[in-house]
């Protein structure tokens, strides 16, 4: 059967990783979270003491894989060790949107992205999968919602955590990452011409997926 790439961008909180997950188990596609190895590095420059600009030397030391552990779900790998906790800090979250405008970082990330879509029956998710990773993508979406909506997703998704974080806090991170994700020179946050732009404030999961997964069935003819 045909296989298809699938590319899930959007800002922060949106939704894009559990619905890029959910179309992947969906329709028996590979998932790939790109915001994850950006989150890798950031985590090795944070361990390492290294600014954005020191880190650049040491690109070639970073090794970043994917491991799918016995509940089914995938985890992170960096230089072998499993950090699929260590990297959904706020901290971390920070530092990645800070190495990810570096061009070289991006560069680094941008070809391993490319390498592990080569058979395509991937879907995979992003800041610039439908405009720079694969701009030839078959479906891309484009994934929002308002910006309340997401901030109080990621609140609860860091108290699920145990983190116990200020929810203006929250905001203010999700406000600053957006400017800094949409205003960046390098591969900035921004619509693919051809991505359908999908607004999921207020919907469920459920209701999303048949729209989801219409798509899918209409590019695969
Ligand atoms: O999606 P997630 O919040 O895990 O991404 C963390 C950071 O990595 C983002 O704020 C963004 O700066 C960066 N990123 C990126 N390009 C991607 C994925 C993530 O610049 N394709």
């Amino acid at each position: 059967m045909k296989k298809i790439i699938v590319a899930v961008d959007g800002p922060s909180s949106s939704g894009k990783s559990t619905i890029a997950k959910a179309i992947a188990k969906a329709v028996g596609y590979n998932y790939i979270d790109t915001g994850a190895m950006y989150r890798a590095v950031a985590l090795y420059a944070l361990r390492n003491g290294l600014d954005s600009q020191d880190l650049l030397p040491h690109l070639d030391q970073i090794n970043i894989a994917f491991t799918r552990v016995e509940d089914g779900s995938q985890h992170t790998l960096l230089n072998g060790e499993d950090v699929e906790k260590q990297i959904r800090t706020l901290e971390v979250g920070n530092m990645a949107s800070q190495v990810s405008p570096i061009k070289e970082v991006r560069a680094f990330l941008v070809a391993q992205q490319q390498a592990m879509g080569k058979e395509k029956g991937i879907v995979m998710d992003g800041r610039d999968i439908g405009t720079v990773v694969f701009p030839q993508a078959e479906l891309k979406l484009f994934i929002t919602a308002s910006p309340e909506v997401r901030a109080m997703r990621r609140y609860k998704e860091l108290i699920g955590k145990g983190e116990k974080p200020v929810f203006e806090d929250v905001v203010a991170d999700i406000n600053d990452r957006d400017y800094r994700d949409t205003h960046r020179a390098e591969s900035p946050l921004r619509q693919a011409e051809d991505a359908i732009l999908y607004d999921n404030s207020g919907m469920e999961l459920e209701d999303q997926m048949k729209d989801y997964l219409r798509f899918f069935n209409d590019r695969l003819h």
